[in-house]
């Protein structure tokens, strides 16, 4: 297992039952505690979780919630506890099984390592790097090569092979999958990025000790006319997660714009909230929004022995908060090829499946700047575009579509549900309808 992402972490939960060892090897060096790890360019950024990595993590880790209590991280219905203002209007909230724990990185990744420390057989081996992988030419991998980390010196040893019956690769958008493929003989993968010009700022704040008429505050950007987004998630010990995004090639803040930024949104309910928060962090920002998908599925030749999953196949720009949840979902599909008996070229021509619906809301949502590199088929874009429009002011007047979309949001149901025939009258009946939702009410 290279990686303790997590879709490390959670592939060595899932490969447990089926193989008497499982390393995971890990170039960072990996905390005792709830802090961020120095490796992880991501660890300090804001992680939304979305329902459907919460029900894998749960399913793998049931120990997790309880953990996440221990922790001090809050409990999230996130429809009903979401005041989320799109397209001009406040979307309707109501009681939902769209259920998360919200908390940092650090937190959640620290949560994952302590339940999969309980399970037998596996290990993991920190400030381990992988360096490449070792086979016939053309045929199937049969090890890796790795080196090991002085702690003290921060020296990287000599190289060692550790043989393996099968070798998951999980190293995030740091990948070199598709170059080691190349240098066994199976041919480079393609790829493919969509390229936005979208930055963002986070900081933590410690909120105010007052009421708010919400749990998570999200106020969407509304195309160029409006390029700026802000959000807030509740973190472990009461804390808010806030970010600040710049579309279009503008620019996040920095410290001692951060505030001002928040006040020229769309709103002005988050530059309220945080008007008496406290900050806990610095500003960090992030500009490396790309989404990036490898073509596995499509190689000329697959080895026997590896699988390649998480953000090294496919990474959607963080901005839509998928990135965890897909991972899940992709070891979700090794799981279930592993109960079946793996072939290995059969699970990334899967996990390319799965990801097309997350991949293209993500890049068809991005692809709507004039400033986004990259394409798609053009009746893609065009297609789905306004059907995403239509069917996101439909649900501000249909509560059943609400949550058709809900589920679409957060991957418990693909994009194409919202095609099937009975959503499609709602969305067509829709504007006779009335507005469901007043601002900061709980619906239904
Ligand atoms: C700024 C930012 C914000 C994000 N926000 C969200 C969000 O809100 N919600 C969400 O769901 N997702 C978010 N993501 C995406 C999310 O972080 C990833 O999708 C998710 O972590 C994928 O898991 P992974 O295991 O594939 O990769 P990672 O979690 O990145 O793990 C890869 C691991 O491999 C290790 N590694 C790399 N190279 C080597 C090597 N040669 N040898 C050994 N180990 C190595 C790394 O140290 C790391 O631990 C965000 C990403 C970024 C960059």
């Amino acid at each position: 297992m290279l990686g303790a992402g997590i879709a490390g972490l959670c592939a060595a939960r899932v490969l447990s039952p089926h193989f008497d060892q499982v390393d995971v090897f890990e170039r960072d060096s990996l905390p005792i505690g709830p802090t961020n790890r120095p490796l992880l360019p991501q660890g300090p950024f804001v992680h939304v979780l979305l329902a459907s990595g919460q029900r894998l993590f749960d399913r793998w880790f049931p120990g997790l919630q309880k953990r996440m209590d221990q922790l001090g991280a809050p409990y999230l219905d996130w429809a009903a506890d979401t005041a989320l203002f799109h397209c001009g209007a406040w979307m309707p909230r109501f009681a939902s099984n769209l259920l998360v724990r919200p908390s940092t990185r650090a937190c959640l990744e620290f949560a994952l390592r302590s339940e999969l420390a309980a399970v037998p057989g596996v290990a993991i081996h920190e400030r381990t790097r992988a360096v490449g992988l070792v086979g016939e030419p053309g045929g199937a991998v049969t090890a890796i090569r790795v080196q090991t980390q002085d702690p003290v010196s921060l020296r990287w040893g000599s190289e060692r092979t550790e043989v393996a019956d099968l070798v998951v690769e999980a190293l995030g958008r740091a990948s070199q999958a598709g170059r080691w493929l190349g240098d066994l003989g199976h041919g480079v993968p393609s790829s493919t990025e969509i390229r936005p010009a979208t930055s963002y700022a986070t900081r933590i704040y410690q909120p105010a000790d007052r009421p708010f008429p919400w749990r998570c505050l999200y106020l969407m950007a509304h195309g160029v006319a409006q390029p700026k987004a802000g959000l807030i998630w509740p973190l472990e010990g009461g804390r808010w997660g806030v970010n600040l995004f710049a579309y279009n090639g503008l620019r996040p803040p920095g410290e001692d714009e951060f505030l001002d930024f928040a006040g020229t949104l769309v709103r002005p309910d988050l530059a309220e909230a945080l008007r008496d928060a406290v900050p806990l962090t610095p500003v960090r920002t992030f500009s490396v929004t790309a989404n990036r998908r490898v073509h596995f599925e499509s190689n000329p030749s697959w080895p026997r022995g590896l699988v390649v999953l998480g953000d090294a196949s496919c990474a959607p720009n963080p901005v839509f908060g998928q990135g965890m949840s897909l991972a899940a979902m992709g070891v979700a599909c090794l799981e279930d090829e592993l109960r079946s008996g793996l072939d290995e070229r059969r699970f990334q021509v899967r996990l390319g499946k799965l990801q097309q619906g997350a991949w293209l809301m993500c890049s068809i949502e991005d692809l709507r700047w004039p400033s986004t590199t990259g394409s798609l088929p053009v009746w893609t874009k065009l297609a789905a575009t306004r059907w995403t429009d239509r069917v996101h002011s439909a649900a501000q007047r249909d509560l059943t579509l609400c949550r058709s979309l809900g589920d679409v949001i957060h991957l418990l149901q693909p994009p194409t549900s919202l095609l099937r025939p009975d959503r499609a009258v709602r969305v067509a009946v829709a504007p006779f309808r009335p507005k469901i939702a007043r601002r900061g009410s709980r619906a239904g």
